[in-house]
């Protein structure tokens, strides 16, 4: 395999190989479910989905497992407040991102629940503290001694050596600058969900989750671990230090880690106004590809700046890449084949190929496949693509649609979930105009316009203009633009 992929551990990109022949074994950090997810959230996911489907492109056989928070202060906190169970809390938020995951087109990996590792959880705490990294407080929760993991900090590249001796801190997530010694498990605090196990009452902190549901799925070592830049310290770093202390066996071997998105040039929060989740996007009338197809535009390690002009732009480069397809299964080329046509197709993948290989190079592949179709187009356009092109260039078309998952169009009926889910929801008001046009135009499948649009042509062939004009009106009021051209009428959802 040729992947070179940036290891935050050595801090250098390197050659990925599998621990084991051909098999590589991935686990990203998944949603905590307290609320929608958000587009940062789905940035992080895209890129881990981006790489999963590269490595299978490349002959790899991928097992891939993603853990769902379901358990964590937040969500402890807020199931508290609400009056209703953990269970009850997360499972609205668990169903939405799985719902999401399909809008956006991410593929889902095998998804382990932390509710379900309870005891597994406290067997691993007894494991810590019989090697003696972790103790026991006297209410009964359970720290791990961070002094007895000299190589603390290395993946975060944080030099810890000042550190207080038997500092804690018991909070899931931390000040970034302190190390503490951190709880494993937490004992139970009024009125808050905790579970019985065999170390005591009380419940996981979030850090453990992770270790214990990556190893008991994917073993011991395992080729990946992937996550938002956030996570290296201190979740990540905590992991590794309870891991490696049980197993004497390094964890993961590749730390794979997202860059935050920037929306509009700003961190994205809610006071800023400017923090979106995947719904409220579709809710403004933005399609799943559009929205899928920016995210991808940047390399995962590169700062991406999600704005409504680069997704207007996104949504035309999605439109081309449809068109250039409708272009070719529809035309009527000469007969033959034309030599610069048929390596224009094979270059292309090589180029995608290798621009992936290089640590996920997601804009320089989309700049490949922009290249063919602008190349392609131009060929159409003087009649120089021969019939026997077509099938590389669609095939090409295919390899990059594999991993950026574009092409296909099933907007529609995706927009239409989120239209249909927005009134129970209490979010009716929100739904713009342009998704009640996107979920009216989806009602016409594509063989559908083909269809309408060559009884029109037909219609207005035989002069009878009454039919053409009202086949017209009908398409056009669904939101179905035409577009006159030489090779007979094209056309497109708006
Ligand atoms: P959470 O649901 O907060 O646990 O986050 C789920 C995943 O999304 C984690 O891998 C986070 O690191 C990642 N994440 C959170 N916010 C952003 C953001 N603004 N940009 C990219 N990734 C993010
Ligand atoms: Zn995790």
């Amino acid at each position: 395999m040729a992947l070179r992929l940036y290891n935050t551990m050595s801090s250098q990109v390197e050659e990925f190989h599998p621990l084991r022949d051909n098999e590589v074994r991935m686990y990203a950090c998944g949603p905590t479910v307290y609320d929608y997810g958000h587009i940062g959230n789905f940035r992080t996911f895209l890129a881990v989905d981006i790489l999963q489907r590269f490595l299978r492109q490349s002959g790899c056989k991928v097992q891939y497992v993603m853990n769902i928070t379901d358990l964590d202060d937040k969500i402890i906190r807020n199931a508290a407040r609400d009056g209703v169970s953990v269970q009850q809390y997360t499972a609205k938020y668990d169903k939405a991102f799985r719902e999401d995951a399909a809008i956006i087109g991410i593929e889902l990996p095998k998804l382990v629940r932390a509710t379900e590792h309870i005891s597994q959880m406290a067997e691993f705490v007894a494991k810590l503290i019989e090697k003696k990294v972790a103790y026991r407080t006297d209410e009964g929760s359970y720290y791990f001694r961070i002094a007895s993991f000299p190589r603390y900090g290395q993946l975060s590249k944080k030099d810890f050596k000042g550190m207080l001796d038997g500092a804690r801190v018991d909070l899931d997530e931390y000040d970034k600058d302190s190390a503490r010694d951190f709880a494993l498990w937490k004992a139970p605090k009024p009125g808050e969900a905790s579970w019985n196990s065999s170390i005591g009452e009380g419940r996981p902190g979030w850090h453990l989750e992770c270790s214990v549901m990556s190893m008991q799925e994917l073993g011991e070592s395992f080729d990946l671990h992937a996550g938002g830049e956030d996570l290296v310290f201190p979740h990540h770093e905590n992991e590794i230090a309870q891991s490696e202390s049980l197993t004497g066996k390094q964890f993961a071997h590749f730390w794979f880690h997202v860059r935050f998105l920037l929306v509009e040039g700003e961190k994205m929060s809610k006071s800023l106004g400017n923090f979106y989740t995947l719904r409220d996007l579709v809710l403004k009338g933005h399609k799943p590809s559009s929205i899928r197809y920016l995210l991808a535009s940047v390399p995962y390690r590169t700062q991406l700046n999600f704005t409504f002009d680069g997704l207007q732009q996104a949504a035309v480069s999605v439109e081309r890449l449809r068109n250039f397809r409708r272009r070719l299964t529809a035309g009527n080329f000469p007969p033959g084949s034309n030599p610069e046509m048929q390596s224009l197709a094979g270059e292309t993948v090589e180029r995608m190929r290798a621009a992936l290989d290089d640590d996920l190079n997601t804009s320089q592949a989309q700049a490949a496949v922009f290249e063919m179709v602008r190349r392609a187009n131009s060929a159409l356009d003087s009649g120089l693509l021969k019939k026997d092109d077509a099938a590389p260039l669609l095939a090409a078309l295919e390899k990059f649609d594999e991993i950026f998952a574009v092409v296909n169009d099933d907007d529609g009926p995706k927009m239409k979930q989120v239209f249909d889910w927005a009134p129970a929801e209490g979010r009716a008001e929100d739904i713009s105009a342009e998704l009640r046009d996107a979920v009216q135009s989806a009602q016409l499948s594509d063989a559908d316009i083909e269809k309408k649009i060559a009884e029109m042509e037909a219609a207005r062939k035989a002069r009878n203009f009454k039919v053409s004009d009202a086949l017209r009106a009908e398409l056009t009021g669904a939101s179905i633009l035409i577009e006159n051209t030489k090779e007979g009428a094209r056309w497109r959802r708006k």
